[in-house]
């Protein structure tokens, strides 16, 4: 065997490194934030580590300097890192899965190791059960109880599960993905869970492969090097946690059962439910287990047991005499009784229907890119048009143009546009007053292509009062899109309180649309407030709320949440060609 080290080995002894430079504290800290970020830039390299170390492109890795780059190079060659050896010469064995346990210091875990030998929570656990932690100096009976506690909390926090951001999750998916691929048994494989429906927010990353011989692809799979801990494992399935605190679910079938594999794993629980009820009713069985779908041996029509075939995932829907539902709408909120009537929406919208990045920031307010950066790299997305929205000049904190820097950036656009062939479209992300005015003069307003308007402050703003100054910005006679409209951060801040129903009657008269924002920290508006607006035909946007080139990767979860939303193509705005978008949101 080979000696050097892959990506995802090296990557898994800069974690450990990161993990104890973390546990000498003080300064070191720093260090420590290095050594993760490094990990992460390591798994993204493309392709063969050895390569990119022999033709010396790794330190122009973002997040790899020359100290990094040096253990990296070590790591590769001859398996180990000299940081890291030293760093485990100063403690003692299992010293980072003990730290976790509340009240174990590294001195008492020095202590503990000197005793009785312990490196592992499970020596632990073996020797406070029996009685022995209580001998050690400085211990006592106490003590070996109040641990013994900690040790349960321990194991109950490792069950309670930390949601992950739908970019946290996919990035760790693709990790796993890139990884799983390296074996030579797996065909196919493919993300479900709540990843695949779009979901707000992620518990377990669930992925779903086949093979020949599924086994082994689990087998593959546990020999992941940034794998904690194993959770569950068969010869068919297993769940990880990784070193960042994802679990990962894999389900390994064979090729002829990947397609309901798929739709089991993608759920949600309640959607699976549902049309297994319907498959029952229509004298079938759809098991679980046996990722089958059978004639149910009841029915008297029952010729045969012989299984249905159900090559693929689509294929399920329509045998149960349903239209074919997208999994994003996989949630049980009415999409199987419309599936059912055949009223689901036909097209429903999809990345490449895009055609305009829409809510950019540049360095004219709290950007990080140039008006000519984001042009560039909306272009290179394939893009027709982009608008420039940065802050009006409420928004003094986020850096909000007064009418000279205004000015000064709409010359800058003019200059740009000369370079590039993406039309550049001039707008503004004009806060809502407290009173539902607009920031900016309307005279202004009206030169602009498009007008965002959005809430940035008062979120605590009693429900009725907020309603009004909604109602009153969406009846301003300019053209305005609604952005990021309840003001909600997922998992951090709820949507402000306000009558949602009574603003969209008002937006369904008035000349007005509203945003579906891609921030993974906000996706608003939310799924059920999209059909609300639907059903008063309401048009839509997707936007980025770029501030900054990478963040124009969001338009996927902005479509995603879109089409939670059952949003069609004809509903989208910046699905349309640059002439009839501007026509469609042109101010005055
Ligand atoms: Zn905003
Ligand atoms: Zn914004």
């Amino acid at each position: 065997m080979d000696k050097k080290l892959d990506k995802f080995a090296i990557a898994a002894a800069l974690q450990e490194i990161s993990a104890l430079l973390e546990l000498k504290g003080g300064v070191n800290r720093f260090k420590a934030r290095a050594y993760q970020t490094g990990a992460r830039a390591v798994v993204s390299i493309a392709g063969d580590i050895g390569r990119a170390l022999s033709e010396n492109r790794l330190t122009s890795v973002p997040g790899i300097g020359n100290a990094l780059a040096s253990q990296i190079r070590q790591l590769h060659l001859t398996g180990t890192s000299s940081v890291l050896d030293k760093l485990k010469a100063e403690f003692p064995p299992g010293i980072i899965e003990l730290s976790r346990i509340q009240g174990l210091s590294t001195s008492k875990i020095s202590k503990l190791h000197e005793a009785l030998g312990i490196s592992s929570v499970d020596d632990l656990k073996t020797a406070a059960t029996t009685g022995k932690v209580r001998n050690v100096a400085g211990f006592g009976a106490k003590t070996e109880q109040s641990l013994l506690e900690a040790i349960a909390d321990h194991d109950r926090d490792h069950k309670k599960q930390k949601r992950l951001h739908l970019h946290q999750a996919e990035r760790i998916a693709e990790q796993v993905i890139t990884y799983i691929r390296t074996s030579r048994d797996v065909e196919d494989i493919s993300i479900a869970g709540a990843l695949r429906r779009g979901a707000e927010t992620v518990g377990t990353i669930r992925l779903v492969a086949c093979a020949k011989n599924p086994a082994a692809v689990v087998k593959h799979l546990l020999r992941f090097p940034l794998i904690i801990r194993v959770d569950e494992q068969t010869d068919s399935s297993c769940e990880v946690e990784l070193a960042e605190g994802a679990v990962v679910f894999l389900k390994a079938v064979k090729p002829n059962e990947f397609g309901l594999a798929l739709f089991f794993e993608t759920g949600s629980q309640t959607h699976v439910t549902k049309v297994q009820e319907i498959a029952g009713h229509k004298g079938l069985a759809l098991d679980h287990d046996k990722l089958k779908l059978t004639i149910n041996g009841k029915a008297r029509a029952a010729k045969s047991r012989k299984p249905l075939q159900v090559r693929a995932e689509t294929e399920l829907y329509p045998l149960l005499g349903m239209q074919y539902i997208a999994p994003e709408l996989r949630e049980d909120e009415g999409e199987i009784e419309a599936a059912q009537k055949k009223k689901l929406p036909s097209e429903l919208i999809q990345l490449d229907d895009i055609k305009g990045m829409i809510h950019c920031h540049t360095t004219y307010s709290d950007g990080k890119h140039s008006i000519a950066d984001m042009a560039r790299a909306a272009e290179a997305m394939g893009m027709q048009y982009l608008t420039i929205t940065d802050h009006s000049p409420t928004a003094f904190y986020a850096g909000g143009l007064k009418l000279d820097r205004l000015q000064r950036q709409w010359e800058e656009i003019d200059e740009v546009q000369e370079e590039v062939k993406i039309k550049l479209l001039k707008g503004t992300e004009s806060d809502i007053l407290s009173d539902g005015s607009l920031d900016y003069p309307d005279k202004i307003l009206e030169k602009f292509d498009v007008v965002i308007a959005s809430i940035h402050s008062r979120y605590k703003m009693d429900a009725v009062k907020m309603t009004k100054c909604l109602i009153t910005a969406m009846r301003q006679p300019v053209f305005k899109i609604w952005g990021h409209a309840l003001g909600r951060l997922i998992q951090r801040r709820p949507p402000f309180a306000c009558d949602v129903e009574a603003v969209l009657d008002v937006i369904a008269e008035s000349r007005a649309a509203i945003e579906v924002n891609g921030d993974p920290y906000r996706l608003d508006m939310e799924p059920r407030w999209i059909r609300e607006a639907r059903k008063r035909k309401i048009k839509f946007v997707i936007s980025v709320d770029a501030h900054s080139m990478g963040a124009m990767n969001n338009l996927k979860y902005g479509v995603a949440q879109a089409r939670r939303g059952w949003l069609q193509r004809s509903e989208v705005l910046n699905a349309l060609p640059v002439r009839s978008f501007q026509k469609a949101v042109r101010p005055s």
